[in-house]
């Protein structure tokens, strides 16, 4: 598109430039005038022939700001270029310092325009991922606010405890431990048949942290303390942590946080069979020397990494 506007525009400068040479010629013709010769009398002859030299040169004048004429107008102003309001005045200075000034504000306009569409395409595409963990809908203060308000993650104690109850009570394969000992936030160390040990640490209700490992390790540090952050020793323990911590940003939901959690843990109960279960995909049960270490977020069902859809 640029290519043809700045193909026209040179067929328009060469349009001009051809006008130019056919009035200098004109000038030249009329300067001089025609030859006189008194020797031979010729000098009619020679005004005849200048009289048509010069009807020539003024009709090659017409037709060349016919051309000038016809080229002009098939050229579309670079809209772009003649937004900046007040700014194209710079683009008439004649100062030579200051002749690159309205281009080089053009480029960063264009620039600025750029940003900003790729800016809105990341926004709606960022939009659809369900993964954000913090509710940032609405744009004035009173939205922010009220968003806030409905943001139940952060609760008190007592409920926290009655809602992680709740689930313990209908999920009876986990064991669920519910500790606090870095202060306000809520430990669970989770015991899934004798397969898993996990340790989830909340905010509220929203969970923050998660460990996974196999069921004969412990989250004992060599203090004797909770140690939440050593990874399990074992590969398809340290993998099914990645899927956890992925499942967990999943499932987190700022407005129905204990729902959230509920659904995480049904999630993760769902290995108790980690090593018995074959991968839905491919129907074996090893794949690079791992079992099926995913487990589908909606159907639950086991996958290796490589085959999960
Ligand atoms: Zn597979």
């Amino acid at each position: 598109m640029q290519t043809d506007h700045l193909t026209d525009l040179n067929v328009a400068l060469n349009c001009v430039r051809k006008l130019r040479n056919q009035v200098r010629t004109v000038y030249f013709q009329l300067e001089n005038g025609p030859e006189v010769d008194t020797q031979n009398d010729l000098t009619k002859d020679k005004e005849a022939q200048y009289v048509f030299d010069l009807q020539r040169s003024l009709g090659g004048v017409q037709a060349a700001v016919r051309d000038v004429e016809q080229f002009v107008s098939t050229l579309s102003a670079p809209l772009q270029l003649f937004q900046l309001g007040n700014v194209g005045q710079i683009s008439l200075d004649e100062n030579k310092e200051s002749a690159s000034l309205y281009v080089n504000t053009a480029t960063w306009h264009r620039w600025a325009d750029k940003v900003h569409e790729y800016a809105g395409i990341a926004w709606h595409i960022l939009n659809q991922n369900s993964l954000k963990r913090s509710y940032f809908g609405g744009h004035s203060y009173a939205a922010q606010k009220r968003r806030r308000m409905q943001n139940l993650g952060f609760q008190a104690n007592p409920q926290v405890d009655s809602s992680i109850l709740n689930i313990g009570r209908n999920l009876p394969e986990l064991s669920i431990d519910l500790s606090r000992p870095f202060g306000n936030s809520a430990v669970l160390q989770i015991t899934i048949g004798r397969v898993i040990k996990a340790v989830v640490m909340l905010k509220g209700l929203m969970i923050e942290w998660v460990q996974i490992k196999s069921f004969t390790e412990d989250f004992s540090g060599e203090d004797g303390k909770l140690d939440i952050w050593t990874d399990s020793r074992y590969k398809v323990f340290r993998k099914v942590t990645e899927h956890a911590n992925s499942a967990m940003l999943h499932f987190s939901s700022p407005i129905y946080p204990e729902l959230g959690v509920k659904s995480f843990l049904v999630w993760l109960h769902h290995y108790t069979k980690l090593f018995c279960d074959p991968c839905k995909r491919c129907g074996r049960h090893l794949q690079n020397l791992l079992p099926p270490t995913w487990r589908d977020v909606r159907s639950m069902e086991p996958y290796h990494e490589e085959c999960r859809l």
